[in-house]
């Protein structure tokens, strides 16, 4: 019987939750990279997107690396005053978790490669740059000139996108400067433990993630991997810049002075906390796109921030990619062995049914969250990442939300 060859272009988070094993599937994995290192950084994924990851059976992987159970959104203005506390999770049945970005994406790469997972263990193949795809006929070609054909093409290769191209053409769509630039520093807690001024206001080892907002900069920090590291995320306009920031590279460098010089409205507490790091901060300016009309195109779908490129101001670019792979793996159970072009492209145009109108709204919602966060005089922090939180994370998974969602529609009698 002929099973259901199923490529994925790009090894990312979004690529490599979505390694659709089942019975009767081949799947294969085209990654650019040669996979062996992932960005140093914490990474988040909500209770919509941990349940997921929950039923997927990640912590087996996760080896004694274990992810941190986040209790509670914690904000401050810059005099150190507590203005809010969101609890993270009873009321969503599941809580937040952060990772280290390299043992997430070692788990999710475990779990696709596993002898002992469902079905056969998925191929990943490292140094393959994927440069066109025919997504009538399923033919995907290489940089190298090789090429691979299959019956379903992820397109999941991240916010520079190649394969959105197929479906918007090379200019329609590719992302744009926000206007916002993030500085990134992950420090080891014995350095976060010296900076006293920081530590009289914050337990850095408690684990609560904690936002302080001022006008219209923020930082966003906590800890990570059984509290050994403590991640911190600056925020800031580019035209409140103190260095030019041109890239949108994950891994190009700032300027420690320069950061300080950037937030010297901030107090020492925070300041000091920036300089126990010791090293210079990754820089790059966030990008995103605008809600694509169509994320299929014959036998190929967009996943990821190849689809729907999203602001981190709510966290939600890696929990959206375990969505688009719930959805994907739910709607493709339903086609049978053998299987017909026309059961696949039904199937892509469900996900893309159940999932367009929630990824885009998350999009605009992280655009929101961007606006300036305190009143004008700096003490009363305006912005509330609750706003957004109900929709965000009560969430069950595709068919549950499909069937929420056509319960609210009106029905038309004629
Ligand atoms: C360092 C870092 C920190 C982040 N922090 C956060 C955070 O705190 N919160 C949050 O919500 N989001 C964060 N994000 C964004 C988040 O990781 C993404 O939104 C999410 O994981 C979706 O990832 P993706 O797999 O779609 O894209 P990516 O993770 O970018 O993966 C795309 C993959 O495709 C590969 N690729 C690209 N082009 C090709 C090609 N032509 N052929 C083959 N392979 C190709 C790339 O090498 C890459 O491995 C962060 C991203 C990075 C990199």
């Amino acid at each position: 019987m002929a099973d259901m060859r199923i490529i994925i272009v790009g090894g990312g988070i979004a690529g490599l939750a979505v390694a659709l094993r089942g019975s009767s599937r081949d799947i294969v994995v085209l990654e650019a990279s040669q996979m062996n290192k992932e960005v140093g950084a914490l990474i988040s994924l909500q209770p919509n997107a941990s349940k997921i990851a929950t039923k997927l059976g990640l912590d087996k992987y996760l080896g004694g690396k274990g992810p941190t159970r986040d209790k509670a959104f914690r904000i401050y203005n810059t005099d150190g005053e507590l203005q809010a506390e969101i609890p993270s999770t009873e009321r969503f049945g599941a809580d937040r978790l952060v990772y280290h970005r390299a043992d997430l994406h070692d788990a999710l790469k475990q779990a696709a490669t596993a002898i002992d997972g469902l079905g056969r263990p998925v191929r990943i193949i490292p140094s393959s740059r994927v440069m066109s795809c025919d997504s009538e006929s399923g033919l995907v070609m290489l940089e190298n000139g090789e090429h691979y054909s299959g019956d379903v093409i992820v397109g999941a290769d991240g916010i520079h996108s190649t394969m959105r191209t197929i479906i918007t053409g090379p200019d329609v769509s590719s992302p744009k400067p926000t206007g916002i630039s993030a500085y990134r520093l992950l420090l080891d807690m014995k350095d976060v433990e010296k900076s006293r001024a920081f530590t009289s206001i914050i337990n850095p080892r408690e684990p609560f993630t904690t936002m302080v907002v001022g006008y219209d900069k923020r930082v966003i920090m906590g800890p990570g991997n059984n509290a050994s590291l403590y991640g911190i995320v600056a925020l800031i306009p580019d035209e409140h810049m103190h260095e030019a920031s041109r890239s949108d590279s994950w891994t190009s460098n700032g300027s420690m002075k320069k950061l300080l010089e950037s937030f010297a409205a901030f107090p020492e507490w925070i300041l000091e906390v920036f300089k126990a790091s010791g090293s210079s901060p990754a820089l790059y300016q966030l990008r995103d796109i605008d809600p694509l009309e169509s994320w299929v195109h014959g036998r190929m779908i967009l996943i990821g921030d190849a689809a729907h490129a999203m602001l981190p101001t709510q966290g939600q670019g890696a929990s959206q990619s375990f969505e688009d792979a719930e959805a994907l793996r739910e709607f493709l159970n339903d086609i049978p062995t053998p299987h017909t072009q026309a059961q696949i492209r039904k199937s892509l145009h469900d996900v893309f049914e159940a999932r367009h109108e929630r990824a885009s709204l998350i999009q605009a919602y992280s655009r929101q969250q961007a606006r300036p966060g305190t009143d004008m005089n700096r003490k009363r922090v305006t912005l509330n990442p609750a706003e957004f939180q109900e929709y965000n994370c009560a969430y069950e998974g595709a068919r549950v939300w499909q069937a929420q969602q056509s319960s609210l529609k009106p029905i038309h009698t004629t």
